[in-house]
């Protein structure tokens, strides 16, 4: 039986937070270039705010710089988006993907569709498995939770949903539309959701620490071949 592997890519294929700091690297360069602003000092403190969430670091770091206006915050964002990743895949993500050399494998992932294409781009993934689903491309209600892709993929391959794993990191979104429909599910246990709890309707089949624990035996219980 034809068995297809579908992943995630933030947290789930490399660490999502070293694009939030190649971003922060970006947008220092550009403050030290454009208005003298010391590239470290802009660095950490951005990185201090990052601990109090995602928000409005940009802002912030303008107003104690006496730099501020809406335009900079826009121009810092646009800097952040647009700039080009210095980013990694995590070592297992090779791995796995050689463990499965004869699976068809595909991406899913949601997101501004440059900066998602940037990071598929950095990572070298689009050479790496048979076609990366950015799901904004398709339109904005075709990001999950909603199953679009993952039916489109079971076109392309001509294959039933439960002929299909989706492996992903957030428990709000990347499982609950797809086990009713009979996909199989894995969430893995890494990134900024990796404690976070989640009721039986929201949580994936099967839960691993990291993609080293994908292999064959585990998807042939996963898939219910003996
Ligand atoms: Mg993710």
């Amino acid at each position: 039986m034809k068995r297809v592997l579908v992943f995630d890519l933030d947290d789930t294929l490399y660490p999502e937070i070293s694009f939030v700091k190649s971003g922060f690297k970006a947008v220092a360069e550009f403050l030290e270039k454009e208005y003298d602003l010391p590239l470290k000092e802009s660095i950490a403190f951005m990185l201090k705010e990052l601990e109090n969430g995602r928000g409005d670091i940009f802002d912030k770091l303008l107003k104690v710089k006496n730099v501020y206006s809406a335009s900079l915050v826009k121009k810092c964002l646009s800097v952040y988006r647009l700039h080009k990743p210095e980013i990694k895949l995590d070592p297992e993500t090779l791995k796995c993907f050689q463990r499965f050399t004869d699976y068809p494998k595909y991406i899913i992932t949601d997101g501004n569709k440059i900066v998602q294409h940037n990071k598929l781009v950095a990572l070298g993934l689009y050479s790496m498995v048979k076609r990366c689903f950015i799901t904004h491309r398709h339109g904005v209600n075709k990001a999950k939770p909603s199953p679009y892709c993952m039916h489109k993929i079971c076109e392309l391959e001509k294959i039933e949903p439960s002929q299909a794993v989706y492996i992903g990191d957030n428990p709000k979104k990347d499982f609950v539309n797809l086990k009713p429909i009979g996909f199989k599910t894995i969430r893995i246990l890494q990134g900024m959701y990796k404690n976070e709890p989640a009721d039986q309707k929201y949580n994936a089949d099967w839960s691993v620490n990291s993609l080293k624990e994908i292999n064959e035996s585990l998807l042939n219980t996963i898939f219910g071949i003996n």
